[in-house]
């Protein structure tokens, strides 16, 4: 379980860029957190594994405290960074994926073992010993999910998926976020653009300015969204039920 109490977030230069967030993401929640450019999620999320220290306030991970149980964190959650080369740090596709589970001192079977199931579970077996620079964003991104899944979190984050991809990108990008969501993985997904996920999270959380001014479920949350410059899911803006963008 995540709890985050109170929590404020200013950068050395002065910018307020969280406010007395609350928010409790339950083990196995899907959590979608909207907002549009700016409004935070970015820095909310990078609070959940430790890689920021609050202003004010705590965020705790299993009842640890981010800011003096930073390893134990990040072995609990995985984060996917928005920009996926950000991420690649191997030569070939294996190299990459083995970079955690290495770092984390595991013995070479184990490490192996590791890779061979994160690269499995995304599909991209086929793809092991594949130099990265000449992947496409779509595979860039399932190496990305592979690499952090190597290093078995139980809780993943991922900002801003369906950037930059292609309907097909999307798709593959989601099935691989619902099925971890089903083999009972916690997830936290961040985008402006709702309507590709919607369907298949438990809550939204509307972040603005740095405060999260809506939560709850879909259903209670996207009437709320264009008061906060969101983009309503098409389905809603005709009175449709709602729609899932993987294929039926
Ligand atoms: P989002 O992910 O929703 O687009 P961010 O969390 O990236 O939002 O940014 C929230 C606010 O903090 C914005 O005003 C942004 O300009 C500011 N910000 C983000 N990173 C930094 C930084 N390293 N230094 C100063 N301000 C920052
Ligand atoms: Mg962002």
């Amino acid at each position: 379980m995540i709890d985050i109490r109170n929590l404020e977030h200013r950068y050395p230069d002065g910018t307020f860029a969280l406010k007395g967030i609350n928010l409790v993401i339950p083990d196995g929640e899907f959590l979608l957190i909207c907002g549009p450019n700016g409004s935070g999620k970015t820095t909310l999320i990078r609070h959940i594994n430790g890689l920021l220290r609050p202003s004010r306030g705590s965020v705790l991970v299993d009842g640890l405290d981010t800011t003096r149980h930073e390893h134990e964190v990040m072995q609990r959650v995985g984060m996917v960074f928005q920009d996926a080369d950000s991420h690649i740090v191997g030569e070939t596709v294996w190299e990459d994926v083995a970079f955690g589970p290495e770092n984390q001192g595991l013995a070479p079977g184990e490490v192996e073992s590791r890779v061979l199931s994160a690269l499995r579970t995304v599909g991209i077996e086929e793809m092991a010993d594949r130099p990265c620079h000449l992947l496409s964003g779509g595979e860039k991104r399932r190496v990305a999910v592979a690499g952090v899944l190597a290093m078995l979190p139980h809780t993943l984050i991922f900002d801003e998926p369906f950037a930059n991809l292609d309907f097909l990108g999307v798709q593959q990008i989601l099935q691989q976020i619902v099925e971890l969501h089903q083999a009972g993985h916690t997830i936290v997904v961040t985008t402006h653009d709702v309507e590709k996920v919607v369907a298949h999270v438990s809550r939204i959380a509307i972040l603005f300015k740095g405060e999260i001014k809506a939560l709850g479920p879909p259903e209670e949350v996207i009437p709320q969204l264009p008061l906060f410059h969101i983009r309503p899911p098409c389905f809603s803006l005709l009175g449709e039920r709602m729609l899932s963008w993987l294929a039926d």
